[in-house]
């Protein structure tokens, strides 16, 4: 039998090379002067999801909902065994806040049909709220683990794992279906398969298939796999309540920070050093 699962991943620039062409005067992101990359909490769920099947049996099936490059991270999943991937690509969906989003992937989730566990990464490094996972399970009317670190146990009718919390870990437990944020401490992601890039490395999207002119004289690209693509009406989702006009928040506005060292303070490498050090920051409410 084995579970269905659906992961969700998002193609998110590289924040880690943030360079001084990465905002745009208007104080929108610059997507096309940095990288993009897979969102890297996300390759932990994928993990997770594919560490199930192998176990279980089943079947897991990646969206994403971005522009038609973020086919890349769908390609991704494939080389590291996801079964089947969906884009979800729509112009309607451009300028989606957290709640908007959240909406067009509970429409793409039911989409799909019947499934045992969502997996989602605990944050995107770019948009880094958080608040993906948890506003989808709602939506969804679905049980929520959140900050996964340890997934112990699954059986064909529950899961069990550790989430990490500020004091320590909760051993937490829930039937079907269920939501899972997954850290990075759950698992180290696996490299992708050299046969399954050899066996995907074509798939692409229909947008991108369309514009590449090489494309008739081209072998590969007539080989081409086309990505299963969904837009706003094959999920049924109300065009209200995607995109700008289903977003409630704005940024109005967004400043560069520059974090430099106000102060630096010496400490004495002894017993007597370290205990005042402990008894200031005790003072401070930073540890204690
Ligand atoms: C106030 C506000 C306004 C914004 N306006 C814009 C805008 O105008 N244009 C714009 O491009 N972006 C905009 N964003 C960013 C956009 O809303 C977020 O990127 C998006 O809603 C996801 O939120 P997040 O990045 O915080 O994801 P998180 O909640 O941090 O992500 C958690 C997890 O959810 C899943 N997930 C998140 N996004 C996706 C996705 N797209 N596909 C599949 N899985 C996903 C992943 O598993 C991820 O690890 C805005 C964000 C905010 C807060």
């Amino acid at each position: 039998m084995g579970l269905n699962i659906i992961v969700l991943v998002k193609q998110v620039p590289d924040t880690q090379n943030i360079t001084q062409e990465a905002m745009k005067p208007d104080g929108t992101v610059n997507r096309d002067a940095l990288p993009a990359i897979f969102n890297p909490e996300d390759l932990h769920a994928l993990e997770e999801a594919i560490k199930i099947k192998e176990t279980l049996g089943g079947m897991v099936t990646v969206i994403t909902m971005g522009p038609p490059k973020a086919v890349e991270v769908l390609k991704e999943s494939m080389y590291r065994g996801s079964d089947d991937v969906i884009l979800l690509s729509d112009k309607k969906f451009a300028g989606a806040d957290t709640l908007a989003t959240s909406y067009a992937l509970k429409c793409a989730v039911q989409t799909v049909g019947e499934f045992d566990l969502v997996l989602c990464g605990g944050q995107a490094i770019d948009g880094d709220t958080g608040q993906v996972g948890p506003q989808l399970s709602e939506k969804l009317n679905i049980n929520q683990l959140t900050s996964i670190c340890d997934i112990r146990e699954v059986t064909e009718s529950e899961i069990i794992g550790f989430r990490a919390t500020e004091q320590g870990y909760e051993k937490v437990k829930s039937g079907f279906p269920a939501l899972l944020t997954v850290s990075s401490e759950a698992n180290e992601p696996r490299s992708p398969s050299a046969k399954k890039v050899m066996a995907y490395k074509n798939i692409q999207c229909s947008e991108q298939q369309a514009y590449d002119e090489s494309y008739l004289d081209n072998k590969c690209a007539r080989d081409a796999m086309i990505v299963k693509q969904w837009n706003i009406d094959s999920i049924g989702a109300d065009p209200e309540k995607c995109g700008l006009s289903g977003s409630w928040t704005q940024v109005k506005k967004i400043e560069n920070v520059v974090l430099a060292a106000s102060e630096a303070k010496q400490i004495e490498n002894s017993d007597e050093g370290i205990s005042s050090l402990i008894k200031e920051l005790t003072q401070e409410h930073i540890i204690g």
